[in-house]
């Protein structure tokens, strides 16, 4: 089957799989992506994410990440949900309503990845979402599915923001499909995203600072409040944060997403994870925690963590979600 047309299929059954829009590229060398990285851990802006201090040579040049590694199948996801959490609810982000993504889009990338066997059963491929030392945003913006805005996220003129980014490397030669130029950046003079991060954390467009950001804050920082001596509250966002991503006017763009297990988690007592009120987070047992939310993406901080951060917000006199997403 030529080139061509074996793409053609690939991207069918990336539709059939719910992929939103799929590209291919030869593997590129991440240079200035690295020079970035590199700019970033000078001046500790990655807090206490040791892991962004190590694999650079693989980041520089992601066909170590396979032996004899040609190209990279970038594909996107859409998470966008049927509508957001209730405002004055502990705020959590989007992206983490549903199951863990890791799993799901790792389960599609798979099953697409496979159909290239039909080709030659000898070829060899690796599946990542978020989950590899790879410049996921700037490999899809250079593959054509979006460009890179001043929040960091990938803006696709389609999709929106609301999307995971999922790559197969492999070692075939395909198709590809990838601009001669990069694609236009629309974000123009416009600085909503940097306007609207209530914690200051773009402290330059393209730049965040992750010490800042509540994301970070919410999730991957470790120290509980009593110790940092913090002021200010997250604007009710008690696991995670998308406020400079609701803020983009490019957010709006993109259909609901069609995985159904990206649908918020109902737990066990008919409740929707997005539901959830501040006394009855307080009140939640470590073992119904564990148990119920063992696939969702809120695992990653645990139980006590997001009680820490609800108790920073009530301390804070914050009980809402702080961004209307009509506005
Ligand atoms: S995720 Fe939240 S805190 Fe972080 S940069 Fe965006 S708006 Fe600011
Ligand atoms: S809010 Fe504006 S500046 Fe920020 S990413 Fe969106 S378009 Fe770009």
């Amino acid at each position: 089957m030529d080139s061509e047309k074996f793409f053609m299929r690939l991207k069918e059954k990336a539709q059939d799989l719910g992929f939103a829009q799929i590209a291919t590229i030869p593997v590129v060398l991440m240079d200035q992506e690295l020079s970035r990285l590199r700019h970033c851990l000078d001046s500790f802006y990655n807090g206490n994410m040791s892991y962004l201090e190590r694999n650079h040579t693989i980041r520089r040049d992601p066909s170590l990440l396979l032996e004899g590694a040609k190209s990279i199948i970038v594909t996107l996801i859409s998470y966008k949900p049927e509508k957001k959490q209730t405002l004055g609810k502990p705020g959590i982000a989007t992206y983490a309503y549903g199951k863990d993504y890791h799993q799901v889009v790792k389960e599609r990338l798979r099953k697409l990845a496979e159909i290239m066997l039909d080709l030659d059963r000898n070829l060899k491929f690796r599946v990542f979402t978020d989950s590899a030392p790879i410049f996921e945003r700037s490999l899809a913006a250079k593959a054509g599915l979006g460009f890179v805005g001043k929040n960091s996220f990938l803006i696709n003129k389609e999709h929106g923001l609301h999307t995971f980014i999922g790559s197969i490397v492999t070692d075939a030669k395909l198709y590809y499909t990838n601009p001669k130029e990069p694609l236009e950046n629309l974000c123009g003079s416009c600085t909503r995203c940097i306007d609207a991060c209530p914690a200051g954390a773009i402290i330059a467009p393209y730049t965040i600072d992750a010490r800042r950001c509540i994301s970070y804050q919410t999730i991957e920082d470790k120290s509980m409040y009593e110790n940092t001596g913090e002021s200010g509250h997250r604007s009710g966002m008690v696991f995670g944060c998308d406020i400079c991503l609701d803020a983009c006017p490019w957010s709006k763009k993109g259909k609901t997403h069609s995985i159904k297990e990206f649908d918020p988690l109902v737990l066990s007592n008919g409740k929707y994870v997005t539901e959830i009120d501040w006394d009855e987070w307080m009140d939640m047992d470590e073992l119904f925690f564990k148990k119920e939310f063992k696939e969702s993406p809120l695992s990653r901080a645990g139980m006590k963590k997001i009680k820490n951060n609800i108790k920073y917000e009530m301390a804070n006199n914050c009980r809402g979600r702080g961004v209307d997403p009509e506005n």
